[in-house]
C-alpha cells in the first residue's frame, strides 16, 4: 500500500500502554495511584479505522492522549510508522504532529472563540510552514473549507455563528490541514443532534476514501462505531476484554462486558428494538480476579480470559 515494502511497519502500534495518575492520599502516606490504562496494546493500518470503545471512565480519553502524546504514558510503546514516540523530545515529535491530529467530542471548546474560523484553520499551516503568502495561504484554507462541506464565503465569521456540527467541520479542516496519516476522533459525534451525526460519518468515510487517512474512533456507544469501523476494541477499567473484526463483535460477542454494550444500543428496528432481552453487566463480579490474557477465539478475534480469584 502507498508504495510501502510489504515489510514496512502498521501506521500506529500500541504496545502495552499504561497511565497511571494519583488518587488521592492513602495509608502511611504512601501515594497511592489509579491505573487509568492497564496495558493496552493494538495496531491501526493506513486507511483503516479502529473503534475504541467502553464506558465512561474506562480509559479511552486517556489513551487518546497518550497516543498524541499530549500526556506521557507511564509504560509502553506508542510507535508511529515504526518510531516510538514515548520519551521523544518535544522538538523531535513536533514534525511527527503533521502525521497524526485530533478531533475532540466538543467542538465548541477546541475553538478559540475570539479567532475567526478561517484563522482558526491557518493556524497550523502558519506553525509549521512559517510565513507563507497570504493568497496562498487563503487558497489552502478556501480548499479545506470545500473539502468538509464548508461554505468557504464563511472563513471570516466565528465559532458562535455556527451550529454544532459545522463547528465539527471546522475542526476536521483544521486536522486535515497537514494532511495527516491518522487521526484520533475522541467521542467527534456524541455532542451533536443524532440528525447530524450520520452526516459527520459520512464525511470522515468520504475523507478515508479520498486520502486513506487512518481513525482511531472513540467512543462510548458501540451503536455509533457500528457503520464507521473495520475493527473494534472494548475497553473496561483500563484494559481491552474483547477485539476483532468488526463482524465478530457485532455478530459473535463472546465478552459478557461486550454483550451488554451491544444489548444497550438501540436498534433500528423498532420489532427488534422491543423483542430484545437487555443484558446487564456488573464489572464487580471481576473484582480480585486476575485480569488474564487474550485469547484468540477466531483469526483475529481475541477475547480477555480470566485468572482465578486471588
Ligand atoms: P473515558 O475517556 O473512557 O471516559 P478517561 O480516560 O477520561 O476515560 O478516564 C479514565 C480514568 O482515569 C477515570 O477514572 C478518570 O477519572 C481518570 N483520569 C483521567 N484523567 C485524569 C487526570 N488528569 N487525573 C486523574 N485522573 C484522571
Ligand atoms: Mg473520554
Amino acid at each position: 500500500m502507498n508504495g510501502m515494502p510489504p515489510s514496512s511497519p502498521p501506521l500506529l502500534q500500541v504496545e502495552g500502554l499504561c497511565k497511571d495518575y494519583p488518587a488521592g492520599a492513602s495509608l502511611l502516606g504512601a501515594r497511592a495511584v489509579l491505573r487509568a490504562v492497564d496495558g493496552v496494546s493494538f495496531t491501526l493500518a493506513r486507511g483503516e479505522t479502529l473503534g475504541l470503545v467502553g464506558e465512561s471512565g474506562s480509559g479511552k480519553s486517556t489513551v487518546a492522549r497518550c497516543v498524541m502524546q499530549l500526556e506521557r504514558p507511564t509504560g509502553g510503546r506508542v510507535l508511529l510508522n515504526g518510531r516510538d514516540l514515548v520519551g521523544m523530545s518535544q522538538s523531535a515529535l513536533r514534525p511527527l504532529r503533521k502525521v497524526m491530529q485530533i478531533i475532540f467530542q466538543d467542538p465548541y471548546s477546541s475553538l478559540n472563540p475570539r479567532m475567526t474560523v478561517g484563522r482558526f484553520v491557518a493556524d497550523p499551516i502558519m506553525i509549521h510552514e512559517g510565513k507563507i503568502p497570504r493568497e496562498a495561504l487563503m487558497q489552502r484554507v478556501r480548499a479545506l473549507f470545500a473539502k468538509v462541506g464548508l461554505d468557504a464565503r464563511h472563513l471570516g465569521r466565528y465559532p458562535h455563528e455556527f451550529s454544532g456540527g459545522q463547528r465539527q467541520r471546522v475542526c476536521i479542516a483544521r486536522a486535515l490541514a497537514m494532511s495527516p496519516q491518522l487521526i484520533v476522533a475522541d467521542e467527534p459525534i456524541t455532542a451533536l443532534d443524532v440528525s447530524i451525526q450520520a452526516q459527520i460519518i459520512n464525511l470522515l468515510q468520504q475523507l478515508q476514501d479520498e486520502q486513506g487517512l487512518a481513525y482511531l474512533f472513540i467512543s462510548h456507544d458501540l451503536g455509533m462505531v457500528r457503520h464507521i469501523c473495520h475493527r473494534v476494541a472494548v475497553m473496561l477499567r483500563g484494559l481491552i476484554v474483547e477485539t476483532g473484526p468488526a463482524e465478530a463483535i457485532f455478530h459473535d460477542a463472546r465478552h459478557p462486558y461486550t454483550q451488554a454494550l451491544l444489548s444497550a444500543t438501540l436498534e433500528a428496528d423498532p420489532a427488534r428494538e422491543r423483542s430484545k432481552a437487555r443484558l446487564f453487566f456488573d464489572a464487580a463480579q471481576l473484582d480480585g480476579r486476575a485480569s488474564g490474557f487474550m485469547k484468540e477465539v477466531t483469526p483475529g478475534h481475541f477475547v480477555r480470559e480470566y485468572g482465578h480469584a486471588r
